[in-house]
């Protein structure tokens, strides 16, 4: 400020100077006064220039050269680049802070979609696009109420009350393939809301399969505690022989065998579920596994068939069983080994033939393989035959001490094992079911 003073000053003086120097000594006044005065005028005309380049330079958009560099207006031209770089910078900085934020509301599970006051779609994520099928693009500044025309969505959103969510099928539900896709508005802003979309098609199937599994064992085990019941009452209020009682009681006692097979197959699966995966540490010797699997099989075969009728035909083949080891949990593949050959004889008509077998196979892996000569099953039913409760055939399930749990079990531990279940059938002829251990989890000793 001091030097703009002092150069105004040297500029006045400077005029007048010239003024009175220019004319004669008899006007030397008027001279110094029209020097001072068009010396002030120079003066105020560059200092206009200037100005009027530093206002120009501001209209420029894009680079540009700095138009004054020295006093005031050189400070000031300078003062305004800072602060435009830094309102660039500082730009730059926000919108980067906006894509960042975008991008983690891109990958959200749950949809989410901005609705004006007029309840038209200011932004969405792909989320919400897939859930709702909405094209992004397309449908921006839309009615949302055009383009999802959901009955239970129209009355949710004319209604404008939005503490709970609203349940409507997705876009690619079909009967047999169900999406359930929830929404939620949550007003913000002017009139603005922000709709939540989450798919809970697996939420609510898991809900139905608990809802299900409780009916299912709660029946399971109404059943056997009702003739229970009803045998305790017979025995006190009426005379029996002790034949009669002897009955009474053996029967009991299979109702009481029948719920603990049942409750212990329960925990099994409970253990299965919750229990970390089996190990490659553990190598359990094949042999073991088999010949408990083949002295089971042949007491429940024992055991089935009456007297009086044909055994099972029961055919044990397996090759390299002395050298090879599995690795992994010993009771669990116990249990899965039995219940597969227990399936196979307590479906098995008397008389039939039930063939088990371990084989190598090329690549390194080992087969279980059990064959029978049963009824067979049903194509429609073999996808569901592995879900817990569910039995082809009810009576000989029930009459054969099974819970409908085998099944499941035996694909538990087949997974946890890294391996993988097939069942084969035709019905009226016989099934095949089998599991396939991976080559990583076998090993051959060397002899
Ligand atoms: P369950 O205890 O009832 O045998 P599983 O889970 O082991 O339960 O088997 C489910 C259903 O699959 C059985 O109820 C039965 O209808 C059918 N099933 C299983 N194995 C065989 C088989 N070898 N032959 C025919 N049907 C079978």
């Amino acid at each position: 400020m001091l030097w703009r003073f002092l150069t105004f000053v040297a500029c006045l003086l400077a005029g007048a100077s010239l003024g009175a120097i220019a004319l004669p000594e008899r006007l030397f006044w008027q001279g110094a006064c029209t020097g001072l005065l068009l010396s002030a005028l120079v003066w105020f005309c560059l200092d206009l220039i200037r100005g009027l380049s530093v206002l120009h330079w501001l209209q420029l958009d894009g680079v540009k050269e700095v138009p004054v560099r020295w006093g005031l207006w050189g400070h000031v031209t300078d003062r305004i680049r800072r602060l435009l770089r830094q309102h660039d910078r500082e730009k730059q900085a926000g919108a980067q802070r906006l894509q960042q934020f975008l991008s983690a509301i891109q990958a959200s599970p749950n949809g989410v979609l901005l609705l004006d006051a007029e309840d038209r779609i200011e932004w969405c994520n792909e989320m919400a696009a897939q859930h709702l099928g909405i094209e992004i693009a397309r449908d921006l500044a839309q009615l949302i109420g055009n383009l999802v025309r959901d009955p239970d969505f129209s009355a949710y959103l004319h209604r404008g009350q939005y503490e709970t969510e609203v349940v409507i099928a997705g876009r690619d539900h079909r009967p047999n393939h169900p999406v359930r896709i929830s929404l939620q508005m949550f007003p913000y802003g002017e009139g603005r809301r922000l709709l939540l979309t989450r798919d809970i098609t697996a939420i609510e199937q898991s809900e139905a399969m608990r809802r299900d599994f409780v009916a299912n064992v709660s029946h399971e085990i109404r059943t056997p505690l009702t003739v229970l019941a009803g045998f305790v009452e017979t025995l006190q209020t009426l005379p029996l022989t002790a034949l009669e009682r002897d009955k009474y009681l053996g029967l009991m006692s299979q109702q009481a065998q029948r719920m603990q097979t049942l409750v212990q197959d329960l925990l099994t699966l409970s253990r299965l579920e919750g229990s970390p995966l089996p190990t490659h540490q553990e190598w359990v010797p094949a042999l073991t596994l088999w010949q408990s699997c083949e002295a089971e099989g042949r007491a429940l075969s024992a055991m089935l068939v009456p007297a009086e009728e044909a055994a099972h035909a029961m055919v044990f083949e397996a090759d390299g069983l002395e050298t090879c080891e599995v690795a992994g949990s010993r009771a669990e593949l116990q249990s899965a080994m039995s219940n597969l050959v227990s399936n196979a004889i307590r479906y098995t008509p008397a008389g039939g033939r039930v063939h088990v077998a371990w084989h190598a196979l090329p690549e390194g892996q080992v087969e279980f393989a059990v064959t029978d000569t049963g009824p067979g099953i049903a194509p429609e039913h073999i996808p569901r035959i592995t879900e817990r409760f569910y039995r082809v055939d009810r009576s000989r399930s029930r009459e054969t001490g099974g819970t409908g749990l085998g099944l499941a079990i035996v694909k538990h531990v087949v997974q946890r094992h890294g391996g993988q279940l097939s069942i084969q059938s035709v019905l009226g002829q016989g099934s095949r079911f089998s599991f396939v251990l991976p080559a990583d989890r076998v090993h051959q000793l060397q002899r």
